[in-house]
């Protein structure tokens, strides 16, 4: 039985950094209690940048990029999982700091790791991924929020993106009436199979604004950031919430208080690299009752583990439509 195994490789370069399609062996891994064999792998816009340089994700070299992944275990000396068992992981530093899931193998912390609802399979569970989870992360600060689909409209931005376009899914299915930002109009018919009721042209929203407007959303889940973002929260209604998770257009917030002393709105922040595991159990939970999987198949394309060098630019130059399931094994 030969332990060889192939994955994509971030190196050092003298100028910048070097992505190819390597054969590994499993003493390449870093150290952890629980080996995985990887059924898929995904792209999120973090993957993007790790895979591009473009912004300081990777901290050490070599490495495995790719913040997640879902499989079966092979090997366990973490008393919480055995051969076998499928687990999905996102975040925790992998593809920033230790190997992650693009490879058909990976050796993680068992702590990290989270076993996958029977209902989810792997590749569903990546073409959720990191965006799809910290999409029900944001619908699940709305709900904390108080929005209910009575308060009135949701505004979801990056709308084509896979945040945005697991958001509208979720939000949609709940209830909700979800108004989708983009500059993508040649996708209106997408966004409105996966439940959007109203498209608006991401420009209304990403220039310099006023510190406060007209009262349009009940709840945001903004994933674009900088203006955008500060508008949004201009514009959200009295005692509303703002779930913030992305910076697609940018990290900065040039943003009044205003929204928060006259209306009362919340700002709420999602992490989910870090985020708590009683929150992602309960993510995970409610992504397997509350997202429509054949809404989830529509918004995700396949792509192998070569193709994963030409996705990184692509999904930061915004090319990609909601979501790309990477199978490793293919
Ligand atoms: P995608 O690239 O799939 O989606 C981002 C979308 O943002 C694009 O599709 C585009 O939507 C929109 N967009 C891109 N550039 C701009 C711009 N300059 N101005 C306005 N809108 C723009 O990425 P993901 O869905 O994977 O991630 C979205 C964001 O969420 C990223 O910033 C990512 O880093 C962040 N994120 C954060 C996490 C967290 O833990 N907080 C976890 C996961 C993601 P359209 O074409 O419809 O306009």
């Amino acid at each position: 039985m030969t332990d060889r195994f192939r994955a994509i490789r971030v190196s050092k370069a003298e100028t910048g950094q070097t992505t190819e399609l390597v054969d590994l062996t499993l003493n390449d891994l870093m150290e952890g209690d629980v080996t995985v064999a990887v059924d898929y792998s995904t792209v999120n816009y973090k993957d993007g940048l790790a895979l591009t340089g473009k912004a300081p994700i990777i901290r050490s070299f070599p490495l495995i990029p790719g913040i997640d992944f879902a499989g079966k275990v092979e090997s366990s000396t973490n008393t919480n999982f055995k051969p076998g068992d499928r687990v999905v992981l996102n975040g925790y530093g992998v593809g920033e700091t230790h190997n992650g899931g693009y490879a058909q193998k990976a050796r993680i912390k068992g702590d990290w790791l989270l076993k996958l609802p029977d209902t989810i399979s792997s590749a569903h569970a990546m073409a959720i991924g990191t965006a799809g989870y910290t999409a029900m992360l944001c619908v699940l600060a709305l709900e904390h929020g108080g929005v209910t689909p009575d308060k009135g409209d949701v505004l979801v931005t990056g709308a084509v993106g896979g945040v945005g376009s697991v958001a509208i899914a979720l939000l949609a299915k709940l209830g909700y009436r979800v108004i989708a930002s983009t500059g993508r109009a040649s996708e209106a018919d997408y966004l409105k199979s996966l439940g959007a009721a109203d498209i608006i042209d991401r420009n209304e929203l990403s220039a310099p604004g006023k510190p406060i407007g007209k009262e349009r959303w009940a709840g945001v889940v903004d994933a674009v950031g900088s203006h955008t973002l500060a508008n949004a929260l201009a514009s959200t209604r009295y005692g509303g919430t703002v779930a913030a998770c992305g910076l697609a257009q940018g990290m900065d917030l040039p943003a009044s208080v205003a929204p928060f002393i006259l209306r009362g709105v919340t700002l709420a922040g999602i992490d989910s690299v870090q985020a708590p595991m009683a929150k992602r159990v309960a993510a995970w939970a409610r992504l397997a009752k509350d997202l429509d999987l054949g809404k989830l198949d529509a918004m995700t394309t396949r792509a192998n583990l070569k193709d994963v060098i030409d996705l990184g630019p692509k999904i930061l130059a915004g090319q990609v439509r909601g979501r790309v399931v990477i199978d490793v094994n293919a």
